[in-house]
């Protein structure tokens, strides 16, 4: 049997109810902050990824998926979403409206990442990207929004782990500072981090395999070298965060994996979660879109994983009794019945009254069971006797009380008893 790629998966059963309810939750939440909808392309020219990225980054040094396509191009599909967004951006010359573009995108992702609980090589993110602003407020307003959708989805105990970096220059001191302190400790470092210590010596504070080491927790702190602008830059930030009601900590490790943030980075996890996995996270990247178009122009977005969300609500009392549910199923043995059922069926349907009837030439005690395992809350049951009067018996299949009711009523009834 031909099974999935590794590191992929299906999302079937009461999996996908929940997926589907966590998009309807994060279309609604972007609505309501007034973000549009952007639907970029799965794969883009590897060199978008590689510039924007960071050819030393550990997603474009190892863990992306490029492909040489019939036309001899060097194809990548997409590891992140700002790359294509900016991309888009630009291409379209969307700058040339003076107003603030602020976008959304929810899509697949892949990186060639060892599979194991919570990391796939296909995966699904919904973020947001917003181009053209560098006031904090916008700082303040993407983080809350990533707040406020994980907070719609009743995932407790959010916390947001916030850095800045700081503008060009505090950044340039920072790293000084930290190559000085890192040198000596070098031989004590794993190989990816003596590496990233030639590459990019930020990186090595995200590193996953020295994250608990003496060396990197007595490293010296971003917040110790930001200029004034970047100081009072980020206080705003915090300030705004503080009137927004927003659980955050000020956490001086968070430097995130990539090469083109800078102020503000966080990410945001739930304490109650007991992987501790990051859930999403994002930063400022004004570097980017003078490296990618050439034109000065500010950004920030944030990320969000939907598999990790998923698996998240999985564990919850709250989601663990979601089932599927129909408003009505209708019930018909004979040739002449089923005209009248597949005519019922089209009128509810027309009228947004979700129904099913039988399709398996099934028997009544099996068309009752079909609509048991659906959990029917109306179920209507036709007869030929009844039809020829013009009605219908209608039963509520929870208090199991039946009523006949004239077929041009039918629709109204359903409605007016939902
Ligand atoms: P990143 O783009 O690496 O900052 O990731 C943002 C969010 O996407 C993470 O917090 C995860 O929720 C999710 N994510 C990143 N990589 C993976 C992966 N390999 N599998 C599943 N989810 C992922």
């Amino acid at each position: 049997m031909i099974t999935k790629p590794k590191g992929c998966t299906d999302i079937t059963g009461n999996d996908s109810l929940l997926w589907q309810y966590v998009n309807g939750v994060v279309a609604e939440m972007m609505r309501n902050y007034n973000y549009e909808y952007i639907r970029t392309p799965i794969f883009e020219v590897s060199e978008l990824f590689h510039r924007s990225v960071g050819e030393a980054s550990d997603i474009v040094k190892k863990e992306t998926y490029d492909f040489i396509d019939k036309g001899n191009r060097n194809m990548t599909l997409r590891p992140e979403g700002t790359a294509g967004v900016v991309r888009s951006y630009l291409e379209n010359k969307l700058y040339a409206s003076p107003d603030t573009k602020k976008y959304y995108y929810n899509g697949t992702m892949y990186r060639y990442e060892r599979p194991q609980s919570g990391r796939l090589r296909e995966f699904t993110q919904f973020g947001v990207e917003v181009i053209g602003s560098n006031d904090e407020i916008i700082d303040a307003e993407v983080i809350s929004l990533q707040y406020r959708i994980l907070e719609a989805l009743h995932i407790g105990n959010l916390q947001v782990n916030i850095n800045t970096l700081g503008d060009n220059e505090s950044r340039e001191n920072y790293k000084k500072a930290l190559v000085a302190y890192l040198e000596p400790h070098l031989n004590e470092l794993c190989d990816d981090c003596k590496e990233r210590f030639k590459t990019n010596p930020l990186r090595i504070l995200d590193c996953k395999i020295d994250s608990d080491s003496e060396i990197l927790k007595n490293a010296p702190k971003t917040i110790d070298y930001l200029n004034e602008y970047s100081k009072e830059r980020f206080n705003k930030v915090l300030r705004y965060l503080d009137l927004l009601e927003i659980d955050y900590e000020v956490n001086p490790r968070i430097v995130r994996g990539l090469d083109y943030y800078d102020h503000t980075v966080f990410e945001i996890v739930s304490l109650d979660d007991n992987n501790a996995s990051v859930l999403g996270g994002g930063g400022r990247y004004n570097k980017l879109i003078k490296e990618l178009g050439n034109i000065d122009s500010y950004g920030i977005g944030f990320a969000c994983g939907i598999d990790r969300i998923i698996n998240l609500l999985k564990e919850m009392p709250l989601y663990q009794s979601i089932q599927k549910e129909i408003d009505c199923f209708v019930m018909y043995v004979s040739e002449e019945e089923k005209l009248h059922a597949l005519d019922i069926v089209q009128n509810l349907r027309l009228n947004g009254v979700v129904c099913e009837t039988d399709n398996l030439n099934k028997g009544l005690k099996g068309q009752f069971k079909e609509a048991d395992r659906l959990n029917s809350k109306y179920l209507i049951i036709l007869n030929n006797e009844d039809l020829q009067k013009g009605l219908v018996n209608i039963k509520d299949n929870a208090t199991k009380e039946e009523e006949k009711v004239d077929i041009d009523e039918v629709v109204d009834y359903i409605i007016s008893h939902l």
